[in-house]
């Protein structure tokens, strides 16, 4: 459980509204399960067995009100009653909870509906609301609730980057790899260009490889054209040649698995090659964190001919 969360049961602190960011609605509704299991527990423990546990799963539980969206969206008639109900203390004399899994459907005559009771929920009144996107809660809402950010499993990144951003299956796992499997950096990644960027690297790679010195300017270019996004470059650069080495020593690859002709042909390279290239980026990537005025055509020139120097 999250460590807010955890914190909270353990103190008996719980605040008046706690807000789930990021997460998918079933994420959601889980973390809240999870929490507000062990507040009507009986025993505190979340045991699934005692009364309270029970009525809680089944949803029957006196003190819980838990708002669906009904078709889309969760409207004003939704949430009318929420205000007058928690007004009254709990019928089993510990917590209530309003639980809102969806809450980025309601409307904003809805989020004005609740704002008053959230500003000021009623003593052992918990309001749990989840949300995949902070954009349509209401500011007044959110600055009232104690913001969780969540992080997905892999799988629920590789299944979100397909869904929510359109990448198709096989380079949503590779893009879900190269973010060692955390969403939100996955986004980012995708944001600034991260399948171009990657497929430059390995050109540029390629290039030095093959035309040797030859190749510089062009290998130049292909760099400069992502210099906003140089830190991405080196990412990737890194992770593709970490991958054939890997290749090359197991058969295997951890990332870039569309890419296996280019790794496999790569890996005819030696190990030293390799390794050095790997040192050189590394370097390269230090010294860009710790020189703030560095002339970077100049930098990138200079890595280009240490790395050509470990090829000849
Ligand atoms: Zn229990």
């Amino acid at each position: 459980m999250n460590e807010i969360l955890e914190n909270a049961l353990k103190t008996g602190k719980i605040a008046g509204a706690y807000l789930i960011a990021g997460s998918s609605p079933e994420a959601a509704q889980e973390q809240i399960d999870e929490f507000l299991l062990r507040v009507f527990c009986h025993t505190g423990t979340g045991c699934r067995t005692c009364p309270g546990c029970v009525k809680y799963l089944r949803r029957s539980h006196a003190d819980l009100f838990m708002i669906e969206p009904t078709k889309n969206t969760i409207s004003i008639g939704d949430v009318r009653d929420i205000p007058a109900a928690i007004a009254k203390k709990p019928y089993e004399g510990g917590f209530q909870a309003v639980v809102i899994a969806r809450a980025d459907a309601m409307t904003p005559q809805a989020q004005n509906a609740l704002l008053k009771a959230v500003e000021e929920p009623p003593d052992h009144t918990v309001f749990m609301l989840g949300v995949q996107n902070t954009k349509n809660i209401l500011p007044t809402i959110l600055s009232r609730c104690i913001i969780l950010k969540t992080s997905f499993s892999p799988a629920e990144t590789e299944r979100l980057l397909h869904e929510e951003h359109g990448v198709p299956t096989l380079r949503a796992r590779v893009l879900t790899a190269a973010a060692k499997g955390d969403y939100h950096l996955a986004a980012a990644y995708l944001s600034k260009g991260f399948f171009e960027i990657r497929d430059d690297m390995i050109l540029a790679l390629n290039r030095l490889f093959t035309a040797r010195n030859m190749a510089t300017s062009a290998t130049l270019e292909l760099f400069l054209k992502h210099e906003g996004a140089l830190d991405l470059c080196f990412v990737t650069a890194q992770q593709y040649i970490a991958d054939v080495l890997l290749y090359k020593h197991t058969g295997r690859v951890s990332v870039y698995e569309d890419k296996l002709r280019e790794i496999e042909q790569h890996a005819q390279m030696r190990d030293f090659v390799l390794v050095n290239i790997q040192r050189i980026l590394l370097e390269y990537t230090a010294k860009r964190a710790q020189c703030a005025g560095l002339n970077v055509k100049l930098a990138l020139e200079s890595m280009l001919f240490h790395i050509l120097e470990v090829i000849l």
